[in-house]
């Protein structure tokens, strides 16, 4: 497997998503001496929209935001992603998550193309009663984009179930019929999928304990920090506890705890219900969440937002395996760096995808409407990730690449076998 020599000198640091997705398109483009007609189709989004989405406050008054809903491609089937709710979320990084969601789809191959969403707004800042209106009047103005055919929803940042119930319903009132279809990670009672709300965390430890098999580590003796508590992080902590591992750092947006013989999460869970934050935890040396990234573990989990791992840090990691469960957490310079240190890097687009895989369970029981028990969807998550983790390990042994390049190789190639197989229309 590759270990990056530095021999090209690291230019300017590219640290937008954007500048990162592109650049690892354009590496992958090169080993795989990828057709420069279809390689110039990937580098630009299908589709962009961008809504104003007007609301009534709780006060009367009228708030507007901007939201954006990006296609990047959808050749292997319906645009698929989430909608992430943040105040910095702009078209750009939008485009970013989207082309992930493209890859991410082709690696695990399910056959869906790639979509991101997103409103600039934060939740914080708003009663439920405000999220509803903003939601369905975003909902509206994205309409004719979305559809169980077309492009389908699901949550990411800051969204949640219950907001994708607010879509949903949108959806089907303007049709005049119900379509459980046209969104995923929603409510059970409403055709969610048994399984969906841990499908990530499942899907990360199910990379991550099939890295630490091929690297010959067992999962007791291993020690790992996790930086995001939120619906990936935060079960995830748990997940690993309960399977052996000695979780020794976890953090959320305001800051985070370390205890080198190991964290309890559930403890953690109860202090974080009761204070509001993980921030002031007993019993463990409180830490930042730049701290967090430089721990002394085993394996470091950055599972919240992107780029937190740049040229000004990626020197001083510890930790021998990462594995991205957040979208794009590492910079493309970064990631060099990371490899030429023999740090074993598990990409975003196979560790995370676990998530897209269940939502497109939810998606095949809501059109046929026939519903699988929780084993059943954790079994089959099981078994599309192993195989997908077997293909990039063994990319990356058999052409000497890191398992990033292995895993754009078989994404990005999946997809430009579509597009080759399909033709140039018209
Ligand atoms: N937001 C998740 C992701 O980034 C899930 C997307 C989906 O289920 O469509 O992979």
């Amino acid at each position: 497997m590759k270990i990056q020599p530095l021999e090209v000198p690291l230019g300017p640091e590219r640290d937008s998503a954007w500048e990162t997705a592109l650049a690892q398109l354009d590496e992958a483009a090169e080993l795989m001496g990828l057709a420069p007609g279809v390689h110039e189709i990937l580098r630009t989004p299908k589709r962009a929209l961008i809504v104003s989405v007007p609301f009534r406050m709780d006060d009367g008054s009228t708030r507007v935001y901007e939201g954006t809903r990006v296609h990047h491609n959808v050749t292997r089937g319906p645009a698929k992603g989430g909608l992430r709710f943040h105040p910095m979320v702009g078209l750009d990084e939008t485009k970013a998550l989207a082309m992930w969601m493209t890859w991410k789809c082709a690696v695990v191959d399910i056959p869906f193309g790639g979509a991101k969403g997103g409103v600039a707004v934060d939740p914080k800042n708003h009663s439920r009663a405000e999220l509803e209106r903003m939601t369905r009047r975003y909902a509206s103005e994205i309409l004719p984009f979305i559809g169980p055919e077309r492009d389908i929803p699901a949550p990411d940042m800051n969204t949640d179930e219950e907001i994708m119930a607010w879509i949903m319903d949108t959806y089907s009132q303007n049709q005049g019929y119900s379509v459980p279809g046209v969104v995923t990670g929603k409510p059970v009672s409403i055709g969610g999928s048994k399984g969906r709300g841990g499908a990530t965390s499942r899907g990360v430890m199910y990379m991550l304990f099939a890295t630490l098999k091929r690297r010959g580590l067992g999962i007791e003796e291993v020690s790992v920090a996790i930086q995001g508590h939120g619906k990936v992080g935060g079960f995830l902590a748990q997940l690993l506890h309960d399977a052996g591992c000695r979780v020794v750092a976890i953090s959320d947006v305001e800051g985070g705890v370390y205890k080198e013989r190991g964290l309890d999460p559930e403890a953690i869970n109860r202090h974080k219900r009761e204070a509001g934050s993980i921030v002031g935890y007993p019993g463990a040396d409180p830490i930042t969440n730049e701290e967090l990234l430089e721990v002394d573990c085993d394996c470091l989990i950055p599972a919240a937002i992107e780029s937190v791992i740049t040229v000004k840090n990626a020197d001083r990691i510890r930790a021998r395996v990462v594995c991205e469960a957040a979208n794009g957490p590492v910079t493309f310079e970064a990631d060099r760096i990371l490899q030429e240190r023999g740090i074993f890097v598990v990409p975003d687009i196979l560790v995370n995808a676990g998530g897209v895989t269940v939502s497109y369970f939810e998606w095949v029981q809501d059109i046929q409407a026939y519903f699988w028990t929780e084993d059943e969807v954790n079994d089959r998550l099981r078994l599309i990730m192993e195989k997908a983790f077997d293909e990039v390990y063994e990319l990356a042994l058999a052409k000497d690449l890191t398992m990033r390049q292995a895993a754009h190789w078989i994404g990005v190639g999946r997809v430009a076998e579509a597009h080759l197989t399909r033709g140039l229309f018209p």
